[in-house]
């Protein structure tokens, strides 16, 4: 079981229920898989079985084609919402974190070429490395939030809360208004262009607002 913890390590008392995630938030990273940029949110779901701690190295399915890297700045719910307005979002998330979306690329671009739902290439166990925790307040400017993905010391992804399509308070409104989000749960708010494969051995190492760093290692 998946366990919430603080940047100091110490557990926090929010059960891990659903994690919702969006795509092709960012136009750059929809332009270089061929997507369109949507109109609306494209949301889906990973469960509580696809988190990982971010601090542990992890493998990655084997035989299943490419794995690829997604950073995303992470959010974490401390207050229920429902329906709400895009006013009352920031006072629902409680911290922020970051995760990385893996992607089975090859799975969903089979997937997608049938028009069948995402799961299998996003949902499958060890499917999202979360990291510990930063609170809110510690975040220097909510509005700009930086996140930045090195992979054997290059830089592979570098992106802002500013180049979102949806905004992360617009985002929250929208989710709400289709799934209550519960203390606990956790929303992915897209990826930055230079997706890209990983292979055993990598080293990772993603920086949330150009000061908090994580690093982990694929096995
Ligand atoms: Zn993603």
């Amino acid at each position: 079981m998946f366990q919430h913890k603080t940047i100091d390590g110490a557990a926090l008392n929010l059960p891990l229920g659903k994690i919702v995630c969006v795509g092709r938030n960012y136009a750059e990273h929809a332009k270089e898989l061929g997507n369109e940029v949507p109109k609306s949110p494209l949301l889906f779901m990973k469960p509580a079985s696809a988190a990982i701690a971010l601090e542990r190295p992890f493998s990655i399915p084997a035989d299943m084609g490419a794995v690829h890297h997604e950073v995303e700045i992470a959010l974490l719910i401390g207050k229920p919402a429902s329906g709400i307005v895009a006013a009352d979002a920031w006072p629902c998330v409680a911290a922020v974190g970051v995760a990385l979306d893996l992607t089975l690329r090859d799975v969903q671009d089979t997937l997608k070429a049938k028009g069948q739902p995402w799961e299998m290439a996003k949902a499958f166990d060890g499917a999202c490395p979360l990291s510990n925790w930063l609170p809110l307040e510690k975040i220097q400017d909510k509005d700009n939030i930086h996140i930045r993905l090195e992979k054997n010391g290059e830089l592979k992804q570098d992106g802002n809360s500013q180049q979102m399509i949806t905004s992360i308070p617009n985002l929250m409104a929208y989710i709400s208004q289709f799934f209550s989000l519960q203390p606990g749960d956790v929303i992915l708010t897209g990826t930055p262009a230079g997706v890209g494969p990983l292979q055993s051995g990598d080293t990772l190492k993603a920086t949330l607002d150009t000061h908090q760093t994580f690093s982990t290692r694929v096995l």
